[in-house]
C-alpha cells in the first residue's frame, strides 16, 4: 500500500514550495494537481475558448490529454504530448484554471490520473480537494493556510524579484477573489477535510512549516516513536 499525504489550502499559502521540500526530504513523489488544471487552462486559452462557456469548455475536454512525467524528480506536465511546464505559471493561466476548474468535465478528466498516481507510489499531493475528494483515505491530511495579506505580500515579493511591476492591494484582491470562487463552487470546493490538521503559516518561516509537516508525517508513519519509517 502506498502512503498518501494530502495538502490542501488557498492560493498562495505556500503549498507547493513546502510540499516540494517535504517530498524530497521524505522521499515521496510530489504531485502538483494545480499544474494539471493549469495545463487544461492553457489549452482553452490557446484555442480561444471562453472560460465562462461551460459547453465549449466541456467539448474541448474531449480534445485534450493531460499526463505527467518526472525529470530529475521534478514534475513535468504534458499536454497532448507537449511538455508545457514552462508555460503554465502566468496569472492569465491561473485565472483561466480557476474559472474552469468547477466544471464536471474538467474535474473528471483529472481525477482518475490523480488517483492512479497515488496508488503507484508514496505521494505528497497538493491542491484544493485532495483530502476531501481525491484521496479521502489519505494517511495524512494538512490544510495549509495564511491570512490573505500575508499571502499577497509573499506573492508581491516573488513578482518583484522577477522584475514584474505589481500592486500589493490588487494582488490581495485577486487572491481573495480566487479563494472565494474555489470555496463556493458546487463541485469539490476548497474546504478543510474534517480529519485534516490545520496549519496557519502566517507567522511561521518556511523551515518551521516544513519541519512541522515532517513531524506530522513521521508520527503517522511510526506512531510509537515518531522516529520515521519502521
Ligand atoms: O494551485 P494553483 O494556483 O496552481 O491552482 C490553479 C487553480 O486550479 C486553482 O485556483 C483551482 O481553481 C484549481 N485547482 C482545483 N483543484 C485542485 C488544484 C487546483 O480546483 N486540486
Amino acid at each position: 500500500m502506498s502512503f498518501q499525504v494530502a495538502i490542501d489550502g488557498p492560493a498562495g499559502a505556500g503549498k507547493s514550495t513546502v510540499a516540494k521540500i517535504v517530498a524530497a526530504e521524505k522521499n515521496f513523489i510530489y504531485v502538483d494537481t494545480g499544474a494539471m488544471y493549469r495545463a487544461m487552462a492553457l489549452y482553452f486559452l490557446r484555442n480561444g475558448i471562453d472560460g465562462k462557456d461551460e459547453a465549449a469548455v466541456s467539448n474541448a475536454c474531449r480534445m485534450l490529454e493531460v499526463t505527467i512525467s518526472y525529470q530529475d524528480g521534478v514534475q513535468q506536465v504534458i499536454l497532448n504530448g507537449e511538455n508545457v511546464s514552462g508555460q503554465i505559471r502566468t496569472e492569465e493561466v491561473g485565472s483561466m484554471a480557476s474559472a474552469t476548474s468547477g466544471y464536471p468535465a474538467v474535474r473528471e478528466k483529472l481525477l482518475m490520473l490523480q488517483r492512479r498516481l497515488a496508488r503507484e507510489a508514496d505521494v505528497l499531493m497538493d491542491g484544493r480537494d485532495i483530502g476531501t475528494c481525491v484521496l479521502p483515505d489519505a494517511d495524512v491530511k494538512i490544510y495549509l493556510t495564511a491570512d490573505s495579506l500575508e499571502r499577497a505580500k509573499r506573492r508581491y515579493k516573488e513578482l518583484k524579484e522577477k522584475g514584474v511591476e505589481c500592486d500589493l492591494s490588487e494582488i490581495e484582491r485577486d487572491i481573495i477573489e480566487r479563494d472565494q470562487r474555489d470555496m463556493t463552487r458546487e463541485l469539490s470546493p476548497l474546504k478543510q477535510a474534517e480529519d485534516a490538521i490545520l496549519l496557519d503559516s502566517s507567522h511561521m518561516t518556511l523551515r518551521e512549516v516544513v519541519d512541522e509537516i515532517g513531524r506530522i508525517i513521521d508520527t503517522a508513519l511510526s506512531p510509537a516513536d515518531a522516529g520515521g519509517r519502521p
